[in-house]
């Protein structure tokens, strides 16, 4: 990378004679320590096992990073070392995927402190933020946006500029107030009849969904291929990068890891709007402990993001696709997430899935596997994806991106980009193939 060979006198030379285009960056300190927490993958080798998992993940105070509670299937937790001679005890089989969290974070911290110096800077030098532009990560200042991960701020800014730079092509909109009263800001591109929906981070630790799904964007809006001028006459896509701000600010000022929105119930916080839409709300896979990183909520659509873009998902008159991008496993899924009877139109989901993940291992190799969310996953109620399916939208996805566990929610921002290039491949494919 090019910025390695700033000097870091140099970037602090260049940030006194510039004025950064937008507010300087910070990410404030995150106080919650995960000191010598680690994440363990759990091979559940049996009946007796899974039980004991279940069973024990309350006492044990778990925090599933992945959710594949299955026979023959792992499982990725996080332990407190307090609860780990506790875990041990129960004699399960496991491998430590991270020794002590604690250090991850900290080297992703000295990461971005490292990247909001160089951001602030070179977004002034080149007048904003609106010379972005596919190029070579290495040779181009265009890609800076994708190097590294942004405060809040920046990604609001980001979004109003590609709206404001886009008239005529896009436009913005709002799903909605969260339970603090932020916007669930999007930007609608195209013109198209059929209706194209898709948010990155609605569990807040995914920060990865959010950059790429501002790719996604970028593609959308600079493409001038007949290829990309063809979606835009045939779809109306409506994109929202930040499905759950609430819970994405509390990831950069309080608790890097977590997952819901910012509903307090009896002392802890957040609600899992991933397990509060409302079909087959409580259905099972989901918790009814408030302090669990699944609580479903006292009522279906009692968190008003989930709620909100369900409103705005039937609003539209003809939805052919629905994405709702996660983090980590590399899955492309397809519903029902609370039924292991598969919906008849499974096969066309599915068809359509394999076809993303043969087009995304194209660009850089990396394997995707697909399924319907109970069968190849675990059980799960509540989800976006099983109410979008229900009330017609054609093809709802919800995809777990990278990686497979190495970095887990901290994934480094060099994968961005990649990541970026890959998906889109994946969403070109299913553009491609979906049927209006
Ligand atoms: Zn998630």
């Amino acid at each position: 990378m090019k910025f390695a060979l700033l000097s870091l006198s140099a970037v602090a030379a260049l940030s006194v004679l510039l004025t950064p285009a937008v507010a300087l960056p910070t990410l404030a300190p995150i106080p919650a320590s995960y000191n010598q927490h680690r994440v363990v993958r759990i091979q559940v080798r049996n009946e007796a096992e899974l039980k004991a998992l279940s069973d024990n993940e309350n006492a044990l105070d778990f925090d599933y990073f992945t959710h594949e509670k299955n026979v023959g299937g792992h499982v990725d937790v996080r332990i407190s070392p307090s609860a780990f001679p506790k875990f041990q005890a129960l004699n399960l089989e496991y491998t430590t995927l991270i020794d002590n969290l604690q250090t991850v974070l900290d080297e992703e911290k000295k990461a971005d402190a490292q990247y909001q110096q160089i951001w602030a800077t070179t977004s002034k030098t080149k007048n904003g933020l609106s010379s972005l532009k596919e190029g070579d990560v290495s040779a181009s200042f265009d890609d800076t946006w994708y190097q590294g991960y942004h405060t809040y701020a920046d990604h609001q800014a980001w979004l109003s500029e590609k709206i404001s730079q886009n008239p005529g092509k896009a436009s913005g909109f709002s799903a909605g107030k969260t339970f603090q009263n932020r916007d669930q800001a999007g930007i609608k591109i195209g013109s198209g009849p059929n209706h194209i929906v898709f948010h990155g981070t609605q569990h807040a630790r995914e920060w990865i969904g959010t950059m790429v799904v501002e790719y996604l964007i970028e593609q959308l809006l600079k493409g001038t291929d007949s290829r990309v001028a063809g979606y835009l006459s045939k779809y109306t896509f409506h994109i929202i990068p930040i499905m759950n701000p609430d819970g994405f600010v509390i990831t950069q000022t309080k608790d890097r890891m977590h997952r819901k929105n910012a509903q307090v119930t009896n002392g802890c916080i957040g609600t899992d709007t991933n397990r509060n839409w409302g079909y087959k709300w409580n259905t099972g896979g989901s918790s009814t402990n408030p302090c669990a990183q699944d609580y479903m909520g006292p009522s279906a659509f009692s968190s008003p993001e989930a709620k909100n873009i369900a409103a705005y998902l039937k609003s539209l008159p003809k939805v052919v696709s629905y994405i709702d991008f996660h983090s980590y496993s590399q899955i492309w899924m397809t519903p029902w997430g609370y039924s292991g009877t598969r919906p008849p139109t499974y096969n066309y989901m599915n068809g359509l899935a394999i076809k993303a993940a043969a087009a995304l291992k194209a660009v850089h190799g990396t394997s995707f596997t697909t399924g319907d969310i109970y069968n190849t996953i675990y059980p799960a109620s509540g989800s976006s994806v099983d109410y979008a399916l229900s009330i017609g939208v054609g093809a709802p996805f919800a995809v777990e991106l990278r990686d497979k566990g190495t970095y887990g929610f901290s994934l480094p921002a060099s994968q961005i980009l990649p990541s970026g290039r890959e998906t889109w491949a994946a969403l070109a494919a299913i553009l491609d193939n979906l049927q209006v």
